[in-house]
């Protein structure tokens, strides 16, 4: 349980995102502990592996059960009891590192390897998850984490301490975290320090203690169309502009995908490396990307605030991300890595802000349904940029005519119980009382409002169907 209500309190477990500045040799450092890590994390899964696969080869000579090797445990604090006994011999420089990088490597495996055993035997849902690999340094991503020793923020705001790195100098103020720290409303669990697109970054992992709200219009229902050509669009109309410089990035990523289809790439088939020019056009387009990513997800917590405080009910559509990040073009995948994002975003903002989220099952036509009549057209093109309906005569601009739609489902859903289509002029005050299937999101406070609506006329078996 993440979050936990006192009267008028809500205490939640929230992460703290900068960008850091290393010197080469704090850079060296990191990957130290980082390397460590993986050290610990490989050495820690061949040895569960030679069980298994011992374990294995003797069932096949028909050694009964009981005499078989026996089993090792895999939780966190046996990987840690075996790893303290061996480190001497596997690693023995291994004073040089904090004992935090070899427990990122064992805490990932344990987890890992629960998720593997989880899976296997139906307790986790979700596609199935395949059985840890060895990390190597070329394919994973670098990071280390810290729970323990002294981790803070120095009173200058531009700076943080970490165990063994020292003072770090950070990119970007830290000044939100620094004021909670300040007013005694935050505490810190762990940092971690990653190379994203690579640049490295320091996320706070912090316990905050913040005051419960209530949103300025408790009662107003807003829906929620994302957008590609801009970030979102209201059902009140709103047209949420994308943020500024996004399009210069993504037109800039967009290019460098295209140097690098050029170059001489990698080839599994014949064993080939990518080319030198390959991997450096690569390491760029990885950059654009981090910067794409990242310029979104700050427009998306600017607009998911804003909405959270404001409105009583956000109505936002299911889409079926991962399907559409296997074959859609590069601008449909921009905006559905949006997508995901202001839906967890929203999930746990809402929570602190006490209104609540519905999201509309995936299969719910909000851009084929007139807003004013709920006629629903069997085609519509994407270039169709305005909704034209021929039955009431509707003109209204495509987007905002899907965030209607969504909007006025959450009030349809909750005023009858039956789902029909004369809901729709209903009093938006009506308490949406029965909203179905709680579904719990990664990193969210109180989740316990997060609800998906069944589509009109449809049955609710699509619901399971969508839980992602
Ligand atoms: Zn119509």
């Amino acid at each position: 349980m993440l979050g936990v209500a006192h009267r008028s309190r809500l205490s939640v477990v929230q992460a703290y995102r900068f960008a850091l500045d290393l010197t080469p040799r704090q850079e060296r450092t990191v990957l130290a502990h980082a390397g460590a890590a993986r050290v610990a994390h490989n050495w820690a899964l061949a040895r569960v592996r030679a069980v298994m696969d011992q374990r294995a080869a003797e069932r096949t000579y028909g050694i009964p059960d009981e005499h078989l090797t026996p089993v090792i445990g895999w939780s966190l604090p046996e990987l840690r009891r075996a790893w303290n006994q061996a480190k001497v011999d596997v690693a023995p420089w291994w004073a040089e590192c904090s004992k935090e990088a070899f427990n990122t490597g064992l805490e990932a495996l344990a987890r890992g390897l629960k998720n593997w055993s989880d899976s296997r035997v139906g307790k986790r849902a979700g596609r199935r998850v395949g059985f840890p690999r060895f990390k190597s340094r070329r394919r994973s991503t670098p990071s280390v984490r810290f729970t323990t020793g002294a981790i803070r923020v120095e009173p200058d705001r531009r700076h943080v301490v970490l165990p063994r790195l020292g003072r770090l100098k950070l990119h970007e103020s830290a000044r939100k975290l620094a004021r909670r720290l300040e007013a005694g409303t935050a505490r810190i669990v762990s940092a971690t320090v990653r190379r994203d697109g690579g640049r490295w970054f320091v996320a706070f992992c912090v316990e905050v203690d913040r005051a419960a709200r209530t949103p300025n219009q408790p009662g107003v229902v807003v829906g929620v169309d994302l957008g590609v050509t801009h970030l979102a669009v209201l059902s009140t109309g709103e047209v949420e502009p994308n943020p500024r410089h996004l399009d210069v990035a993504a037109r800039r990523m967009r290019r460098l995908a295209r140097r690098v289809s050029g170059r001489v790439g990698p080839d599994r088939r014949t064993g080939r490396r990518g080319s030198k020019r390959w991997e450096r056009a690569r390491a760029r387009l990885g950059r654009a990307h981090a910067r794409v990513a990242h310029l979104r997800r700050d427009g998306l917590h600017k607009l998911t605030t804003r909405l959270a405080r404001e409105y009583g009910t956000i109505v936002i559509e299911d889409l079926n991300v991962a399907g559409m990040l296997a074959n859609r073009r590069l601008a449909r995948r921009i905006a559905d890595a949006g997508f995901a994002e202001l839906r967890r975003q929203l999930a746990y903002k809402t929570g602190w802000n006490g209104g609540r989220l519905v999201v509309a099952d995936r299969w719910y036509p909000s851009s084929k349904t007139c807003s004013g009549c709920g006629v629903v057209k069997t085609k519509l093109a994407l270039s169709e940029r305005t909704y034209t309906c021929t039955l009431c005569g509707l003109v209204l601009d495509r987007d905002v005519n899907a965030a209607r739609n969504l909007a006025a489902l959450a009030v349809t859903v909750a005023g009858s119980g039956s789902e029909t289509r004369n809901g729709r002029g209903a009093d938006r005050k009506t308490p949406l009382a029965g909203l179905v299937a709680v579904k719990r999101q990664p990193g969210t406070a109180t989740a316990g409002n997060t609800g998906t609506v069944p589509p009109q006329g449809r049955t609710s078996n699509h619901v399971l169907t969508s839980a992602s």
